[in-house]
């Protein structure tokens, strides 16, 4: 009889994001809560029986191959949710696989990733399946009705599947609750993204740079998402690629939000041009709790964003949604991506005006091409960089350090030391209005921290940080 372990990193989350861990300098020893694995479990403990199936958070670097042992005897399947790991934890998870096989039981590794499957394959030796879909556990049904017939390691994919109508229908991880409040999910770690609960999934645009690039949308049902976020308290992370993408379906959840009055703070993501359609939601969005929204704005050159294939972005649009989200007391951050293979001087001084205009860009990240992402096509064939040097290895090294400083290829038009400098000049002048703008944030949302005992330990920290800036 079929016996499950699902297992994750207790310091990961698997949703997708481009930083899926916590970064080593603010691991702490506390959980991070994913509803990928919970639902996973919900809907494997339904379909296959209580008893069958089991789950543990696990800090693989402290385990010793005995305690692995006694920690898989019984079972025949371990699902792992591995997402996208630096190297030296890689080789703690690979360690542990190995353990595991030899006990002749199989290994499922779920990463949710939409490209370099490949690279993925040569990394995670041992599994007999890797799930790059984004749906876990129509994947896993997948991969259970084929293993009998198939010898190779199987990746499974979004076009494999049976596409789910709704994101994560009737497997919500409220029916786990009792095992969930076995870890410590509902204190706040050093990281804000610690409670991560997904909105949906995929992206139907074609962002070049983006992993999700014409990925098929799919939403929870928003009953289902407003319990799941009336389960918690301060903030929370609320994963959707565009939550103004189907203005129904906002409507609805947000309704629902403000009728249950959730004592939340929500950082959620928008794309500017589907928020200029529906700002008169915004006053919505704050009663329910929003307070936070980040904005893929990028660029402010329309050559760069036509090369981005993102030239939606327009400037007017972003002026008229940041003044009304000020009006409506959510802040909106704008995040921008340098270092585009057609980003020249002129470009990045644009981008740089529009950000000091605003003084509300938190991250500026540098490119990195991604195997799978049109924009990996495009460097490799003006011949920036070799496929060697945009090997998935120095981006996952990166992962580590939270914040890249080191561009990883060159432009048409610049060296990478001269992207360098001017990754500094953007992040000079962030440094400079970062730790008021937090305070300010902090100050309007003073009163809901107050109703919880970390506020005033996070008003105390950026305090304390904006005396260290000024010593600076
Ligand atoms: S809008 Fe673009 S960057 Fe955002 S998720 Fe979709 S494809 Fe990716």
């Amino acid at each position: 009889m079929m016996k499950l372990l699902l297992c994750k990193p207790q310091d990961s989350f698997v949703e997708p994001c481009c930083y899926q861990y916590v970064p080593e300098r603010f691991k702490g020893k506390r959980a991070v809560f994913s509803n990928d694995i919970w639902s996973a479990y919900v809907h494997l403990k339904k379909t296959r029986g209580a008893e069958q199936v089991s789950i543990r958070e696990v800090d693989f670097s402290s385990l010793s191959p005995n305690q692995i042992e006694d920690m898989v005897r019984g079972i025949t399947h371990l699902v792992l949710f591995a997402p996208l790991t630096p190297v030296k934890r890689l080789e703690e998870i690979i360690r542990f696989v190995r353990v595991v096989k030899q006990k002749g039981i199989r290994v499922i590794g779920v990463l949710r990733t939409t490209c370099f499957h490949q690279e993925l394959i040569e990394r995670y030796p041992y599994f007999d399946a890797l799930v790059a879909s984004l749906h876990t556990i129509e994947s896993l049904e997948y991969y259970f009705e084929k293993e009998a017939t198939v010898a190779d390691p199987l990746v499974i994919e979004n076009r494999d599947i049976e596409f789910p109508k709704v994101f994560q229908a009737d497997a919500s991880f409220l029916e786990a609750k009792e095992e969930i409040s076995l870890y410590d999910y509902r204190s706040r770690p050093k990281w804000r993204k610690q409670r991560a609960i997904s909105a949906g999934t995929g992206c139907p645009h074609g962002c070049s740079y983006c992993v999700f690039q014409a990925t098929r949308p799919v939403d929870k049902n928003p009953e289902q998402l407003v319990r799941e976020l009336a389960f918690w308290e301060g903030e929370v992370e609320l994963f959707h690629a565009n939550v103004f993408r189907r203005r129904d379906w906002l409507e609805e959840v947000l309704r629902r939000m403000r009728k249950e009055e959730t004592r939340l703070d929500i950082r959620t993501l928008g794309r500017i041009d589907d928020m200029h359609e529906n700002m008169d939601l915004f006053p919505l969005c704050r009663e329910a709790g929003i307070t936070r929204i980040a904005v893929g704005f990028e660029s402010a050159d329309a050559r760069i964003l036509r090369s981005m294939r993102k030239s939606q972005n327009d400037l007017r649009q972003l002026d008229d949604i940041y003044h009304e989200a000020r009006r409506n007391d959510i802040f909106l951050e704008l995040n921008i991506l340098i270092g585009m293979p057609e980003d020249n001087e002129e470009s990045l001084q644009k981008t740089l005006d529009v950000m000091e205009k605003y003084q509300a860009t938190f991250s500026v990240s540098l490119l990195r091409p991604l195997p799978g992402t049109t924009v990996y096509k495009e460097v490799l064939d003006a011949r920036l960089a070799t496929p060697e040097e945009l090997s998935l290895d120095p981006f996952l090294q990166g992962i580590d350090m939270f914040v890249d400083h080191h561009p990883h290829v060159p432009t048409k038009h610049l060296s990478k030391n001269e992207m360098a400098k001017w990754h500094k000049r953007f992040t000079d002048l962030r440094d400079t209005y970062e730790g008021t703008v937090l305070m300010r944030i902090l100050r309007k949302g003073k009163r809901l921290l107050e109703r919880f005992p970390f506020g005033e330990r996070v008003l105390s920290r950026v305090r304390t940080w904006r005396v260290r800036l000024a010593e600076k």
